[in-house]
């Protein structure tokens, strides 16, 4: 007698994660029932209590079109050639591209437009979404999860006989509920930096206040600012700094404290944001850690994807787009698997490796970020990098293109990177120019260490 596959699923959380889950499985035929802490994004406001916008790149675009809501996506989104690096104590802002071209970039995406975009298509392919349920624990052996309602703090206790799927983020409830049962092997280590956001308005005509086609940021060591545009013209700044020391959150508290670190070390950015002294004093710093877990699920009672399983610091603007492939890969292996169990144990054996080499890249791109890309050493080797690139672009395909523009594998791109960082650094090892490079040694390291890339071109 054949067993037919549980075809209804229980997701706790509908923000990015869950609601193109909920889309990806509701389309294939399942049963998806979401409960979500916050109202509904249609109709209330929204307060996400996180950033603000975020960078899509090439991976997450493909998790959408599985989902058939790219076009949607990507009508509202602004493109994001490169780095636009600002130098300390003024002068012209230099773009450092990310690709060759303009068919290699990346994508600015307001988070409420895109979660609410995803929350409507996940409705209109039959998901059932019950907002203001905060799940509170969960009873595996009853088979009952209690939910709060935060506007009246009042109980709800509801009877489940599906697995559940945990997409409610960083701060998982499901987690903290499949922990009391089995341990997860949790370990979260933050960071000693944390983030504030601030806004750039447009300027009095509407339009964008300084270049929008563009990730702009101001490296400056130990810490650093960016600025993602929004398609109504205004910028998104994040500033990431020391949690102690000076400048630190510790030594700049107040907006007048603000205000003269801005002058003495953002000082084009200062008359961008004219509300920095009331924001700064409204918005609480955040925090940023990384997340990692010995396991993902509990047999086939639940499992955990996107920030739930593997939250990470966001240097690598790729927490979204490594969520969106977890959402493709569990809903292709809930498919391929009729027993749940198996399904959720490939499903961590496939990603969990991957999560681990994207949470490393993203905590080595913060190095990059906030000092080497004004670093003369690190702009040559990537001047060499490009060369390369040219010379045999299927073999050396540099780090940024495999982990943006592609969908290498993360621990692929990690193990290929290292590689061909190795390359680059003895290459360029007592040069100041590519001018005296041995390219025929060049030629032997790279086709020796560097098979074909699929997917390359
Ligand atoms: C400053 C910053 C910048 C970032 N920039 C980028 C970027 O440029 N590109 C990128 O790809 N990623 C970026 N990220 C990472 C990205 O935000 C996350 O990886 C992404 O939001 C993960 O999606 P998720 O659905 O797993 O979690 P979330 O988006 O956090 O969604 C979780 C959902 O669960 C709900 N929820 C929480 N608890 C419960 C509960 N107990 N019961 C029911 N519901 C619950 C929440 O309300 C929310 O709707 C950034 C992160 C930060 C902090």
């Amino acid at each position: 007698m054949s067993v037919s596959p549980p075809r209804h699923l229980t997701l706790i959380g509908a923000g990015l994660a869950g609601s193109l889950l909920a889309t990806l499985l509701s389309r294939r035929g399942w049963r998806v029932t979401v409960y979500e802490r916050r109202g509904d994004p249609r109709v209330a406001d929204y307060e996400s209590g996180r950033s603000i916008n975020l960078a899509l790149a090439e991976r997450g675009r493909m998790a959408l079109r599985r989902a058939g809501v790219e076009d949607a996506v990507m009508a509202r989104t602004v493109m994001m050639r490169g780095r636009m690096v600002h130098p300390r104590g003024g002068g012209t802002p230099q773009l450092q591209r990310y690709g060759r071209d303009d068919s290699e970039v990346i994508w600015s995406v307001h988070r409420k437009n895109l979660n609410t975009t995803l929350l409507q298509l996940a409705e209109d392919a039959g998901a059932r979404f019950h907002f203001h349920h905060r799940l509170h624990t969960v009873d595996f052996d009853a088979g009952h999860a209690r939910f709060i309602d935060d506007r009246d703090d009042q109980p709800r206790d509801v009877h489940f006989d599906t697995p559940l799927i945990g997409a409610d983020g960083a701060g998982s409830a499901l987690r903290a509920a499949m922990n009391r049962r089995a341990p997860l092997g949790e370990r979260t280590e933050f960071l000693d930096h944390s983030y504030k956001e601030l806004e750039i308005p447009p300027g009095p005509d509407g339009r964008f206040r300084i270049e929008a086609n563009a990730l702009h940021i101001w490296p400056r060591g130990r810490y650093m600012c960016i600025a993602l545009p929004n398609d109504e013209g205004t910028f998104t700044v994040t500033l990431f700094l020391p949690n102690e020391g000076d400048p630190g959150f510790a030594t700049v508290r107040s907006g007048a404290e603000a205000r003269a670190l801005f002058a003495r070390e953002f000082a084009d950015a200062l008359p961008l944001i004219p509300h920095l002294c009331h924001d700064w004093e409204q918005h609480p710093p955040g925090l940023l850690g990384t997340l990692y877990l010995e396991r993902w699920h509990l047999g086939g009672s639940a499992v955990l994807l996107g920030d739930a399983a593997h939250a990470m610091v966001p240097f690598h603007g790729q927490g979204m787009n490594c969520a969106f492939e977890d959402c493709v890969a569990l809903a292709d292996l809930l498919e391929a698997h009729p027993d749940t169990a198996e399904a959720f144990a490939a499903f961590e054996a496939e990603r969990k490796p991957n999560a681990a080499a994207i949470q490393q890249m993203a905590l080595d791109n913060y190095l990059e970020m906030r000092d080497h890309v004004a670093d003369p050493g690190f702009l040559l080797q990537r001047e060499l990098e490009r060369e390369l690139q040219r010379r045999w672009p299927t073999r050396f395909v540099p780090h940024y293109t495999m982990v943006t523009f592609l969908d290498t594998p993360y621990a692929v791109a990690l193990e290929r990177t290292r590689q061909q960082q190795r390359i680059l650094a003895q290459a360029t090892a007592g040069h100041a120019t590519l001018e005296h490079i041995d390219w025929k040694a060049l030629q032997q390291a790279v086709h020796a260490q560097l098979p074909v890339l699929p997917g390359a071109h």
